[in-house]
């Protein structure tokens, strides 16, 4: 038997608090363990943990735990004090995707709505989400954890918040996003890309009944979905999103 303590910086301690408390937890083991076993044995998805230090210096998830140690554990938002520590989690490229688990239509629609690619199928289960996430490189969103703990992902979260405004804002903030915000380029149906519609293909949709007579006499930009096809305009439901990207991109909450 021996025992370590974990500091765990950050929100970290949102997964153990109701267990241990928060900040510094000491803990009991038996035999050889790797950190990665450690931190997940707490509760803690291996996927939100940027840097680990023991005994003040930066290891990676295979480093077997010894007696005694002090082990500080940090999310992707917090830094220690310590220069060129090396990030467990892999960094981002400019196209940030996503995957996101069927209990989050809305973070779905609102993060397609500010022009990311988002996969939502609700015929996946957990096994494929993980594997999608793997194969297509995409950031898994959840608010099951234990999804998260799954061999094979290297990239996901577990949205803290339960109210889908609130999650988005969440999400920007947690990946460093506002600047790769791309409102209105991305179907909200089908995560197709949204393409200009020049006058001809305008009139043989409106001919076809796909564009409102009411809506024909007055507007004259159209889009469509170069996927599923559907159309879009900017009416009162664009006036809506608008209004609600806005709030979004410009909630105080970002980047204090
Ligand atoms: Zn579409």
């Amino acid at each position: 038997m021996y025992t370590v303590t974990v500091v765990l910086h950050g929100d970290l301690d949102f997964f153990v608090r109701k267990r241990h408390g928060p900040g510094m937890l000491t803990c009991t083991f038996q035999g050889r363990r790797s950190v990665k076993d450690l931190v997940e044995s707490l509760g803690i998805p291996h996927v939100e943990v940027n840097i680990i230090l023991a005994e003040h210096h930066p290891v990676d998830f295979s480093y077997l735990v010894r007696a005694g140690d002090r082990l500080d554990v940090y999310p992707l938002t917090e830094t220690p004090p310590i220069q060129d520590a090396p990030r467990l989690i892999p960094p981002f490229h400019d196209d940030a995707r996503f995957v996101l688990d069927v209990h989050l239509r809305k973070l779905s629609r609102y993060l397609r709505l500010l022009g990311f690619d988002v996969l939502y199928d609700e015929r996946l289960d957990d096994r494929d989400l993980a594997e999608v996430s793997t194969v297509e490189d995409r950031i898994l969103l959840t608010r099951d954890r234990r999804l998260l703990m799954r061999s094979g992902v290297s990239r996901g979260y577990t949205v803290r918040d339960t109210h889908p405004p609130r999650q988005v804002v969440e999400v920007l903030q947690r990946f460093s996003l506002r600047d790769l915000c791309r409102p209105f380029t991305r179907c909200l149906e089908c995560n197709g890309r949204i393409e200009s519609m020049d006058t001809a293909a305008r009139e043989s949709v409106a001919a076809v009944g796909q564009i409102p007579p009411g809506v024909l006499s007055w507007c004259r930009e159209f889009y469509r979905c170069s996927s599923c096809r559907r159309i879009y305009w900017k009416g009162s439901h664009y006036e809506r999103l608008t209004q609600l990207a806005g709030t979004i991109l410009s909630s105080g909450e970002l980047y204090e």
